[in-house]
């Protein structure tokens, strides 16, 4: 049985005290669940959400790190801070940070092994724009981005690592990937981790699907055999949305 996970990427929202009040409905609005459920609020607001998450399953993760431990990096975060506050768990590879701050296959490979040199769990995001798609060139990118970030990790490395495949054109867009596509293309996920390592290794990665997972569409999505659970954006930022999509795993 593979972990299912329900991941809320905050993204730029949300500051100290919407931060706070935000928290507390969803601490208090969990419902039961085997699922581990996740939320990623902005940087300055980790140290509090760890506080008030203390007495509540709910996991604080951060949205990204950089690859080194410190040094001369102004304006980034590395890996032994988040260890530092209690954060074991960082999402990388995020559309948004590949598109606005150029962060390439190249990178993303030094911060996720960055990651998981100290312990921490890895949430890797990918997935094709639209001109892939339509060009019938979705299947060989995703591909390439798992192969160049992640395919020089040893199989025990696996262990930490959850991905998350989201189509760039389905990201805030309210455009959803069908369950069918979704389903698709986390099957050939797998077929590719089976190729590079093997079956039994694809079989127990958790494969997430994020873009524009929604109350009304998260339990069809979470449905299908592959998809083991979501990142959600603009949804995790209302508490009643984001634990109807709990509910809904
Ligand atoms: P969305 O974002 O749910 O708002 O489409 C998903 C994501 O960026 O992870």
């Amino acid at each position: 049985m593979r972990n299912k996970i329900v991941a809320g990427n905050w993204k730029m929202n949300k500051d100290r005290e919407e931060t706070e009040v935000l928290l507390a409905e969803l601490a208090a609005k969990l419902p039961d669940t085997t699922a581990e459920v996740m939320v990623a609020p902005t940087f300055v607001n980790l140290q509090e959400a760890v506080r008030l998450l203390e007495n509540s399953t709910i996991q604080v993760i951060a949205q990204n790190m950089h690859y080194a431990d410190n040094g001369a990096f102004t304006g980034e975060i590395s890996a032994p801070m988040l260890n530092s506050i209690g954060i074991d768990t960082v999402i990388l590879g995020h559309s948004e940070r590949r598109a606005y701050f150029g962060e390439t296959d190249e990178l993303l490979a030094k911060k996720v092994a960055a990651a998981l040199e100290k312990n921490m769990r890895v949430i890797f995001c990918f997935g094709e724009e639209l001109e892939d798609r339509k060009s019938g060139k979705h299947f060989e990118l995703v591909e390439s981005q798992l192969r160049n970030a992640l395919f020089n990790l040893e199989a025990d490395d696996w262990n930490r690592i959850v991905l998350a495949y989201e189509p760039v054109w389905a990201i805030g867009t309210g455009e959803t990937a069908s369950p069918e596509q979704a389903q698709e293309m986390h099957a050939f996920i797998r077929k590719v981790i089976t190729d590079k390592y093997n079956g039994e290794l694809a079989e127990k990665i958790s494969i997430l699907y994020g873009g524009s997972v929604k109350p009304g569409n998260a339990k069809e999505i979470f449905s299908k055999p592959d998809v083991d659970g979501g990142l959600i954006g603009g949804a995790s930022l209302v508490a009643d949305d984001f634990m109807a999509i709990v509910e809904a795993i």
